[in-house]
């Protein structure tokens, strides 16, 4: 196993690499910015060293001075988090050039999945459905623009290859608007990028967002968790995760997880990794991959048992997968809020001190977070403060608990967006299961 793993982020997914490590025996190096030493896995750690000012390109952006911290650490690895440097290609590749291991996929790999229109091609080759579209890139030819977008039918929407976090996209409903949008969203990609290059697809009207988890060993052999539906969604952002996905047929998720699982095989695909999906009239079509644990991962550990950040490690370690497709069963029905320090109606980030904080708990309710009673959220970094996770026998007994969970929970001196949760756990649609991505925005605007 990894002696000694150095943790390239902070706040709740910080503490939860940290415990990971504790229980696999790693001894764990905290790196933080000046404005996060009294962050709680900073305490917990054994070793911490402060990298930069509370600008994240000054620190946990800044890629020398974390591989500067492992050398004088004597760190075998680096643990990156989601977010910040987890996709980043060039900081994977720095690190193993430098002797030292990511605890992630090949940089290779992040370089592929982080370009989509390659990333679309990879998928298709191993039979995973896509969104139709021009699987390439635009070219100059706007006569062949235009064909390609009549014969895929309007709306269509115009995407950045190189684009994240929901910028680099445009929908198109009429063809005279076609060239210009694709010129604009082009010149935007550019300099937001740093790449111009852009492909267009079939604009899905009414599609839920529904991802499957995998991990692979690196050497051929990978497995797949079950899926999770992270529909809730405002500005792109999700807001409440479950897993399993309500109301999709075993046919069809297992064809779709059979695809998932040979792609992430003919790529020699190391380590977790999210496949995401847009899913409407019961097809699923790819959109993008994240290469790296995601914040909504604990969904998926409550239904199957399976920790996948001790996964990370293990696999990392060079150590094959703990567990074979035939032990996961998924069992049961899990729920997580995001719990962000933000106003509840105006959704305007809220840092300041944590005056109290009192945790709910009980069977099958799980609490991930670094907050406690006198902790000060620094403004400069993402408002996700906690995750609430509840797991029940079924979906019904899982959302009871998580409404219990959300009225014991108790953030006081910063708002939150906990009453946003509240009423979301008591929206009769929700309840019902299977809304779409436009309904959180759709129900706000109401
Ligand atoms: P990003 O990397 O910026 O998150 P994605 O490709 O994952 O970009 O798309 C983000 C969101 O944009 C999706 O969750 C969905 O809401 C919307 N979207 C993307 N492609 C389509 C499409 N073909 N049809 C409808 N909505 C789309």
């Amino acid at each position: 196993m990894l002696e000694k793993v150095l943790i390239a982020n902070r706040g709740e997914i910080a503490l939860r690499v940290l415990r990971a490590c504790k229980e696999l025996h790693i001894k764990t190096v905290a790196v933080h910015s000046v404005a996060d030493k009294d962050l709680m896995h900073v305490r917990l750690s054994d070793e911490s060293v402060c990298i930069g000012p509370p600008s994240p390109t000054e620190s946990y952006l800044d890629i020398a001075s974390i591989i500067s911290a492992m050398e004088v650490t004597g760190s075998n690895a680096v643990h990156p988090g989601y977010g910040f440097l987890s996709e980043n290609a060039d900081f994977a590749e720095q690190v193993e050039n430098s002797g030292f291991t990511f605890i992630g996929p090949q940089s290779e790999t992040i370089r592929l999945m982080g370009d989509k229109v390659s990333a679309i091609e990879v998928m298709r080759k191993a039979g995973v459905p896509t969104v139709p579209g021009s699987n390439g890139p635009l070219d100059e030819n706007d006569d062949r623009t235009l064909s390609l977008a009549a014969e895929i039918g309007f709306p269509v929407i115009i995407k950045a290859a190189a684009g994240g976090g929901g910028r680099g996209m445009r929908v198109v409903h009429d063809p005279t608007e076609l060239l210009k949008a694709a010129k604009v969203t082009s010149t935007e990609a550019q300099s937001f990028f740093g790449s111009g290059i852009v492909y267009l697809e079939k604009f899905l009207e009414n599609p839920r967002h529904v991802e499957i988890q995998i991990i692979g060993d690196g050497a051929g052999n990978a497995i797949y968790l079950g899926d999770r539906d992270c529909s809730l969604q405002r500005r792109h952002q999700k807001v409440l995760e479950e897993a399993p996905a309500p109301g999709i047929p075993d046919a069809v998720r297992n064809e779709v997880a059979a695809t998932c699982i040979q792609a992430c095989r003919n790529m020699n695909y190391r380590g977790a990794g999210t496949l995401e999906f847009l899913y409407q009239d019961e097809r699923f079509y790819f959109i993008e991959m994240n290469t790296r644990v995601q914040v909504e991962h604990p969904v998926t550990e409550m239904v199957t048992g399976v920790d996948i950040v001790k996964e990370q490690l293990r696999i990392a370690s060079g150590k094959p997968l703990s567990i074979t497709q035939d032990q996961i069963k998924i069992q049961g029905h899990a729920f997580e809020c995001r719990i962000n320090a933000e106003d509840p109606t105006s959704f305007l980030p809220s840092p300041g001190k944590v005056k109290l904080y009192h945790a709910p708990g009980g069977p099958g309710v799980r609490v991930d977070s670094h907050l406690y009673s006198g902790y000060s959220v620094p403004p400069y970094y993402d408002s996700l403060i906690a995750k609430l996770i509840s797991y029940g026998n079924d979906r019904e007994q899982a959302l009871t608990k998580m409404q219990i969970a959300l009225d014991e929970l108790l953030i006081d001196g910063i708002k939150s967006n906990i009453p946003l949760q509240r009423d979301l756990v008591r929206d009769p649609e929700f309840q019902k299961g299977g809304i779409n991505i436009h309904y959180l925005e759709e129900k706000l605007n109401s």
